[in-house]
């Protein structure tokens, strides 16, 4: 409860600072920004949100009303964003560069605002495009960071490697501190240097060391070691400073923000599981899967027998769900009632911390996104991953090497690879019903990572530090 935490005293810096945040599209992007809006107002921060409209998905709408009901004393802005027309480009990268293209009409927002604005926090894909702005009005610009430290590490030396390549794919990276990264690894999109994702991420990379500093949702128990190296200047000289405070927790809604329809379904389900015996399975906001590949998931977790809790998503914006394709067809005829009392399977949004923080939930088959995975270790729930595209990959690969969930590379890019049902019984019957070493690497960091999000920790520090930061300045 916020008010408990300015109640301490101690935790009130003085003057208030006023941070503004801008943050992109996604709720990949949009969850890190809330979440940290949330917690700088439980530090005694004054808090605006600047609004970038219209937003892609009704998922990013229904975040931002319930961190207003929660919050009410988050301030909102809205930015009428100009229109980008691109009808081929991904409706959330379009979102990115409108977002970026609309960057101009942040001045008179961030000039007439009250009090003036102590720093701009903003998200990492339209960061770039924010640098000018605040330059020129002398406000201090952090950027939020909502994945792994290999993968700032990459934005951050990609520049100079995207110019080596020439017009060619990219064969394999080295970067100090964090070692060699195999070029199928990267945001596939990366190897084509026309393609509008790379165009901004190069831009990013090369900004990047505006930055007065960065806020980075991962945390030590997972990244310490590329953090440190990042921070010691050993993968780009004179980097600003990076300072993880993740991964922040999910904003505890008040009841009256709560789709209650939604949630009873499912949740009555859940209690009524055994412990650990539920395989919660979802590939997160922006993930949608072929019908073949959603028939062919659906017979794998039949027949490996287990429990689970699926969230099927055939299109990539939640709007577009409403086509009139039910449940029923897109999973095939008969499977709802072959399943029967085993499985749930729902065609909406969940609020997917109350699924992993369940104590029927004991694994999740998931895409790698950043925030879902870690998610998974705060709550405890091994992760089996099959990524796709982004930050996945490299997510997945700093999974594996901290033991703490599986990559399961055989199956190849989800979304770009078909698998077969076979191999999903497989997989899912180990996770679920194996000796689970990941379990118990799982639950040590999960216990890590809630030790630093509290007073004292790292997260929570660091989160200070940079409040102090601010001040200091101001
Ligand atoms: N999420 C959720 N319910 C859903 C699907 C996704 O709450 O039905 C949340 C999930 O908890 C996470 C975010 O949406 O916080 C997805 O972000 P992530 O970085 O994991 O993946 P992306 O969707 O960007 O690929
Ligand atoms: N990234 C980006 N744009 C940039 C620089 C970096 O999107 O200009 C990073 C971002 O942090 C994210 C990844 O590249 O981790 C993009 O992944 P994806 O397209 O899957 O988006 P997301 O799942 O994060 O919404």
């Amino acid at each position: 409860e916020p008010s408990q935490l300015v109640r301490d005293g101690d935790l009130i810096p003085t003057p208030t600072p006023h941070i503004v945040i801008l943050p992109s599209a996604g709720m990949g992007h949009l969850t890190v920004s809330t979440r940290l809006a949330a917690a700088l107002v439980s530090h005694g921060c004054l808090v605006t949100l600047i609004t970038p409209l219209p937003m892609v998905s009704e998922a990013e709408s229904n975040c931002i009303s319930n961190l207003c009901s929660s919050f009410p004393h988050i301030r909102l802005l809205e930015l009428h964003l100009l229109p980008f027309d691109a009808p081929d480009v991904d409706p959330f990268l379009r979102q990115f560069e409108s977002i970026r293209r609309s960057a101009a009409l942040l001045e008179p927002l961030l000039v007439s605002v009250t009090p003036p604005v102590s720093a701009l926090l903003t998200d990492v894909t339209v960061f770039s495009s924010v640098v000018p702005v605040t330059k020129a009005l002398r406000i201090p610009i952090y950027m939020i960071f909502t994945t792994c430290a290999s993968m700032l590490a990459l934005v951050s030396t990609f520049p100079g490697i995207r110019k080596e390549a020439g017009d060619g794919p990219i064969e394999s990276i080295d970067i100090p501190g964090v070692g060699t990264i195999p070029g199928s690894r990267i945001p596939r999109p990366l190897h084509d240097p026309k393609h509008l994702f790379t165009i901004q991420f190069v831009e990013t990379g090369e900004a990047m060391l505006q930055a007065d500093g960065i806020l980075s949702n991962t945390f030590e128990a997972l990244d310490g070691d590329i953090l440190a190296a990042l921070n010691a200047g050993a993968v780009v000289p004179g980097f600003p400073p990076v300072i993880a405070v993740g991964p922040q927790e999910p904003i505890k809604l008040r009841a009256a923000a709560r789709p209650a329809v939604e949630r009873d379904d499912w949740m009555a389900w859940l209690d009524a599981q055994p412990p650990k015996s539920v395989l919660y399975v979802a590939f997160g906001n922006r993930t949608a899967q072929s019908r073949e590949q959603i028939k062919e998931l659906g017979i794998g977790l039949e027949k490996s027998g287990c429990r689970f809790l699926w969230v099927v998503k055939s299109k990539i914006v939640d709007k577009d769900d409403d086509d009139g394709v039910e449940l029923g067809e897109l999973l095939g005829e008969g499977y709802l009632e072959r399943v029967g009392e085993r499985g749930v399977v729902v065609k909406s949004w969940v609020i997917q911390e109350e699924v992993l923080a369940h104590p029927s939930v004991g694994g999740y088959l998931s895409h790698g996104g950043g925030n879902s995975t870690f998610e998974a270790v705060l709550y405890g729930v091994p992760p089996l991953i099959w990524p796709g595209g982004g930050d996945q990959q490299m997510v997945a690969a700093q999974v594996e090497k901290r033991g703490v969930g599986v990559w399961i590379k055989e199956w190849g890019l989800c979304g770009v690879n078909q698998v077969s049902s076979d191999d999903v019984a497989k997989r899912v019957r180990e996770m679920m019903e194996g000796d689970n070493a990941v379990g118990e690497s799982v639950r040590r960091m999960q216990e890590e990572a809630v030790r630093g999000l509290g007073p004292g920790g790292s997260s929570y520090e660091g989160l200070r530090k940079f409040i102090a930061g601010v001040v200091e300045r101001g």
